[in-house]
């Protein structure tokens, strides 16, 4: 085990001497210092002054079976000595990647029965991209390029995942996004939907992607990506009538659905997959975070038998990561797998926490700040709001509201994250109904506070 035996402000000035943080602003960062975590077990973190966290975001939508689990110790111990390193290039395989692939293709929906690793998130987007462009110029189609994703919805950080998403303020800078990627709005009925029903409103998002398919060529499209619940744009539920159309178009013109599974998936939703619970029949599927449920880095493509078959038959498809199925990630989402199996964890979302906690977070709707709550499985958020009726914004686009909650929450020992003026929450499956209370308890405790921030 690493010890720590500096104390938490040398740490602070190490890390903010040496260590730049993702997303994050590190001038300000630096003036104030970043909290240290030094331990987890469960939904709890300990930080380097002894504070005891509830951790309503599993780290970062990942830590599905908890922290601290001593069987995926053991399983990293046993594999280390087994075999620490061997790739899967060159016409090699080890007995961890065989499993996994086996295993993935058992539990994935529909015919999901061939897995391409990778050990991330952006980096399964970034193989999706070359991959569906290989596969429609492995048809014959070699026109068929474009991927259209979603404004504010989210793929990764490298520069294909991150054109494929739509956060502009990433785009912003860098140069994204890169050729050959399009964009068509979200499903976010309470912030865009107007005076429209919901059920309209999601008909007519849905159909921006006829519309775009129109405008672009079918002939030009190769695939739309979409999050079957967006997380990172803030756990936005889109109506009941969005998804069978998109499903629909995407059949009608020959483009292939990429669902982005890497929150929503490994029994988030209540069921194995986000697509089982919203009726998708996605042709890949992006898989990483509670893959592992973070113990070590890994994620894949999930390939249906069509576009497996149509990329082995098309010769060498000249794309892998020296890491891809690392045998240590590949026998901790093993032990992963088995843990959610065994212990039963994802009918545990489904029918003890989700029901236990989505009826106490829609209650927060009576709270004077929440204009909104959303819930499906254990993740969800809440929109703060100067005007419920009016479903207004705070003024400032930076989340004021968001923002000042957030830091609330810390001071309260709870993890919640803000996007904007909405907090969303992922927290770790395995979370039971007496800490649901105490995470709703700290959660109000910190919205009465901010409330009377903002007054
Ligand atoms: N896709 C979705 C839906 C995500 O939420 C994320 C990360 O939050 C990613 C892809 C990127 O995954 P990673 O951070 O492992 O690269």
């Amino acid at each position: 085990m690493f010890e720590n035996h500096l104390p938490t402000e040398e740490l602070q000035a190490l890390d903010a001497a040496h260590h730049m943080h993702p997303f994050t602003d590190g001038s300000a960062l630096n003036k104030k210092g970043a909290r240290v975590i030094t331990a987890a077990k469960g939904v709890w973190l300990t930080d380097s002054d002894g504070n005891r966290i509830l951790d309503a975001m599993a780290g970062l939508w990942c830590v599905n079976i908890g922290y601290g689990r001593p069987e995926m110790a053991e399983a990293a111990k046993r594999q280390i000595e087994q075999l620490s390193f061997y790739n899967t290039f060159f016409q090699t395989t080890h007995v961890p990647a065989v499993t996994l692939a086996a295993k993935l293709a058992q539990i994935a929906p529909g015919d999901l029965n061939h897995v391409h690793f990778a050990n991330s998130g952006s980096e399964a987007n970034d193989t999706n991209l070359r991959l569906v462009r290989h596969y429609w110029a492995a048809k014959g189609k070699p026109t068929k390029r474009i991927v259209i994703g979603r404004w504010n919805g989210y793929h990764g950080s490298t520069m294909g995942s991150g054109s494929l998403g739509g956060m502009k303020f990433m785009h912003a800078q860098g140069g994204m996004p890169i050729p050959d990627v399009a964009h068509i709005e979200q499903p976010d009925w309470w912030m865009q939907g107007g005076d429209s029903d919901p059920a309209d409103f999601g008909l007519a998002r849905a159909k921006q992607l006829e519309e775009k398919i129109l405008e672009l060529g079918q002939d030009n499209v190769a695939a739309f990506i979409a999050e079957p619940i967006q997380g990172s744009g803030g756990v936005i539920v889109p109506p009941a009538t969005y998804w069978p159309e998109i499903q629909r178009i995407c059949a009608h013109y020959d483009v292939l659905l990429i669902a982005d599974e890497v929150i929503t998936g490994f029994g988030r939703t209540g069921k194995w997959f986000g697509s089982q619970t919203l009726d998708l029949r996605p042709d890949i599927m992006t898989i990483a975070k509670g893959m592992s449920s973070g113990y070590a880095p890994i994620g894949a493509s999930l390939l249906s038998d069509n576009v497996a078959n149509t990329i082995n038959d098309a010769g060498e498809f000249n794309h892998g990561y020296t890491y891809a199925a690392h045998p240590l990630s590949a026998a901790l989402a093993l032990e992963n797998i088995r843990i959610l199996e065994d212990e039963k964890i994802v009918d545990h979302v489904a029918n003890v926490a989700a029901p236990y906690l989505r009826e106490k977070w829609e209650g927060l709707i009576d709270h004077p700040l929440v204009g909104d709550a959303s819930i499906v499985g254990l993740m969800g958020s809440i929109r703060m709001t100067p005007d419920k009726a009016a479903r207004a914004k705070f003024k400032s686009d930076e989340g004021t509201a968001g923002y000042i909650c957030r830091e609330r929450c810390f001071a309260n020992n709870l993890v919640m994250r803000h996007v904007g003026d909405r907090m969303v929450i992922s927290p770790p499956l395995v979370i039971t109904k007496a800490e649901i209370d105490q995470f709703i308890d700290r959660a109000v405790q910190s919205l009465d506070e901010t409330h009377a921030k903002l007054k």
